[in-house]
């Protein structure tokens, strides 16, 4: 338990910096791509360049958003709330980029839900990274299941997203969690480590089932 606290306050101070650092590091971004785009309207020289300028800005600014998450999950906002209609929300914010790939998010959600106390814009990001990981892993065709229901003496929701992608092999699941872990060429790696310290944030527990080709099942628990 020692260990934890110590964990858990390392945690917040990384939430502290990163919220700082990120506000920081905004404002000049903004004027950078402000002053690019100025020199874009005046002359047709060097485009190709600018164009590369504002598209390293843009993966900055992502970052650097994902980062802001993260170090939002320190000052939270927790209420009595939905859970069906977070995870209904998610798969209509994913839906676009799922269709794009031919994927089917299938649902499978119990009607009779207690409403939970938890931070409903912080799960939804969970949610999201979850489903965006299982349909960027996929492949075209494939669909990604979401289901929830109650157990442990309807004590805890459970969770679950499963996908039949690409799966991890050991070496991955160790690292996944770990900042800037990615095995993408457009990934942050942010992802899992800021959904994982959210649901940390609920008291939940996260588990994963993974097979290198055969697909992953990521199951949250959080307690009602
Ligand atoms: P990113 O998506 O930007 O790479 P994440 O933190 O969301 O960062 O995920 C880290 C890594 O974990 C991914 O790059 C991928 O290798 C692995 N991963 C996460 N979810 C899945 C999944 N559903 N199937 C296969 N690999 C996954
Ligand atoms: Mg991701």
């Amino acid at each position: 338990t020692e260990q934890k606290l110590l964990k858990a306050e390392a945690l917040n101070v990384v939430g502290e910096l990163a919220a700082g650092v990120a506000h920081e590091i905004r404002n000049p971004l903004t004027s950078l791509k402000g002053f690019v785009q100025l020199i874009q309207n005046q002359t047709d020289d060097f485009n190709q360049y600018l164009s590369i300028i504002l598209s390293e800005v843009d993966r900055i600014e992502h970052i650097i958003k994902e980062f802001l998450v993260l170090s939002k999950s320190n000052s939270q906002n927790f209420k009595m709330a939905c859970i069906t209609d977070i995870i209904k929300d998610t798969v209509d914010l994913l839906n676009t980029q799922a269709i794009m790939k031919n994927i089917e998010i299938k649902t499978e959600l119990e009607d009779q839900m207690p409403l939970v106390f938890c931070d409903p814009m912080q799960l939804k990001q969970v949610f999201i990274n979850f489903v965006k990981n299982a349909i960027e892993a996929s492949s075209i065709g494939d669909f990604v299941k979401v289901s929830m229901s109650l157990c442990d003496e309807k004590k805890n929701i459970q969770i679950q997203i499963k996908d039949y992608g690409c799966g991890m092999d050991e070496v991955v699941l160790k690292k996944i969690g770990k900042p800037f872990f990615t095995t993408k060429e457009e990934g942050t790696g942010l992802g899992m480590m800021v959904s994982t310290n959210i649901i940390k944030h609920h008291n939940g527990k996260l588990d994963v089932k993974s097979k290198k080709g055969k697909g992953t099942t990521f199951i949250i628990t959080i307690p009602v």
